[in-house]
């Protein structure tokens, strides 16, 4: 398989139903064991040769197993080493292959056919040989925006590729992919069987091995507002009466406070006391925030509805109560941020997507995401690079 998210790969997991299906039945498939053996590819270049001819259904088990075990921790280390082991695995399969049909790679590229008769020679010359794909100009400036078109060769609207060039654009296809794909799975990770978890523990401890203090992990911490996604933004600023218990009780509570005390949940039905030992951080970060916000609604919402507060703490996971104690938490449910689709269907105002929601399901991804990116754009350059040690 040249690439798990062609329309090849496409049709084999169609056989098993449903994703869902497939996710069930990977650990019948792989063990936790060969999974971390394809990673350490990034470690050990060469080991790549062992997964050049791996069966298609193992081969796509053992790269979704690895997505399916960072849709418990989306933005991270994680991510990185999951998609740097999968590049070099599927980029030198392209590599190897001498001619790619379309359906064996997720790029809308079509094999290059017709030239004008008066360009062969010039093309021959400065390419070195004909281009051999295709991809319409649209679909190239959408995968590599800043990159010049006076390099390519241009006809009739599309843009003439050769190999390299083809690798260029997969790779960012591939990424693309990889991420919409985790989000995907994180929207299903409730029902993932424990295998998941256990190999994410594994990929975890080699991921830190591997980038040492190359950038962080998104961990708990400070908020910073200038990453949160438009929905949180807009609700912050105070809404409307129609919209005043949804953006502030069921989104503001839940994306506030995952975000700033458990981004990553280890486990379901997890508690606030499961990742903080006191309630200052509620009452003196997250609290004053959602109050600020409640206050801006118009008309503002505690004002004619005093007892909203108590049901900001039930959202929370403390039960039905004004004043809680860190032990009542679990008395209900931490509300979990509900995702895009269920906040369009709810509250529509609120969603005025930017580019960064292209790549997301769930505000909190979103807030990860832009975190994560913003940990790579400031991390120190270098650090573990491969290679046998
Ligand atoms: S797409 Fe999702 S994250 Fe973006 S604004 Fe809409 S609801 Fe919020």
């Amino acid at each position: 398989m040249l690439d798990p998210f062609s329309e090849r790969a496409k049709d084999l997991l169609k056989e098993f139903g449903s994703i869902n299906e497939f996710m069930n039945a990977i650990p019948n498939i792989v063990t936790i064991e060969e999974v971390i053996e394809r990673l350490k590819v990034v470690k050990y270049r060469e080991n790549a040769n062992n997964f050049m001819d791996v069966q298609d259904i193992r081969d796509l088990a053992q790269f979704y197993a690895l997505l399916g075990a960072l849709a418990f921790s989306p933005y991270g280390l994680e991510l990185e080493l999951v998609k740097k082991a999968n590049l070099i695995i599927y980029s030198k399969r392209i590599r190897r292959a001498e001619k790619i049909r379309p359906e064996e790679i997720s790029l809308p590229i079509q094999l290059a056919v017709e030239f004008p008769i008066e360009d062969i020679k010039a093309l021959e010359r400065v390419f070195r040989g004909l281009p051999e794909y295709t991809i319409k100009i649209s679909e190239f400036l959408e995968l590599l925006p800043g990159e010049k078109l006076s390099n390519y060769y241009i006809y009739r609207g599309l843009v003439y590729l050769k190999k390299e060039d083809l690798m260029k654009i997969w790779e960012m296809a591939f990424e693309r992919n990889t991420e919409k794909a985790v989000n995907l799975l994180y929207e299903i990770r409730d029902d993932l069987p424990e295998f998941y978890t256990k190999l994410l523990g594994e990929i975890r401890s080699f991921a830190e091995e591997e980038f040492k203090a190359r950038f962080k992990d998104v961990k708990s911490g400070i908020l910073k507002p200038e990453f949160f996604p438009p929905c949180v933004k807009n609700a912050l600023k105070g809404v409307p009466q129609g919209l005043r218990n949804y953006a502030i009780t069921v989104l503001l509570t839940s994306f506030l406070s995952y975000a700033r005390i458990c981004p990553n949940p280890p486990k379901r039905n997890v508690r606030v006391r499961d990742c903080i030992d006191d309630l200052k951080v509620i009452k003196d970060e997250i609290l004053p925030m959602i109050i600020e916000a409640a206050n801006r609604c118009s008309p503002p919402l505690f004002e004619d509805q005093p007892n909203e507060i108590k049901n900001i703490w039930y959202h929370l996971g403390f039960g039905y109560t004004a004043n809680p104690t860190l032990e009542d938490s679990g008395n209900s449910t931490w509300y979990f941020p509900p995702n895009c689709e269920k906040i369009r269907a709810n509250a529509p105002q609120l969603c005025t997507p930017d580019r960064h929601c292209k790549y997301i399901r769930n505000p909190l991804t979103y807030y990860l995401r832009r975190l994560y990116m913003e940990g790579k754009k400031n991390a120190p350059k270098g650090g573990n690079k491969g290679g046998k040690k």
